[in-house]
């Protein structure tokens, strides 16, 4: 049931069609086509799925003035995802307080391999 859920959040995240072109259009692909595939699709990862910030935009009211506030207990749905620790960073213009769950399911990691055919 769990491992459904993450294969339809994957296949809703991974825009399949632009990589499969972008791996055509490697002028150096791998010799197999699932390769160069998943080439694409470590480099979309890495570079394209994930935003690096220092800290969190306040959710409440925009700002980009927040600061870390140290680490929160997990709650129950943190903790059935995989988050054992969750940073808390706070906004310094009006006092909001927001939750960043740190995820560590290697689950959905092994659903996009299996998604993918490997
Ligand atoms: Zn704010």
């Amino acid at each position: 049931m769990l491992i459904i859920s993450y294969q339809q959040l994957a296949r809703s995240k991974v825009p399949v069609a632009t990589l499969k072109e972008r791996a055509k259009a490697n002028p150096k692909p791998m010799t197999d086509e699932r390769d160069e595939f998943i080439i694409q699709l470590l480099h979309w990862f890495k570079g394209e799925f994930f935003k690096w910030v220092n800290t969190l935009p306040c959710s409440r009211c925009g700002s980009d003035k927040t600061v870390h506030a140290g680490v929160g207990v997990p709650n129950e749905e943190d903790r059935r995802y995989g988050a054992g620790t969750v940073e808390l960073h706070k906004c310094t213009v009006c006092q909001s307080v927001m939750r960043f769950p740190r995820y560590n399911d290697r689950a959905l990691f092994a659903v996009l391999l299996e998604y993918t055919g490997c």
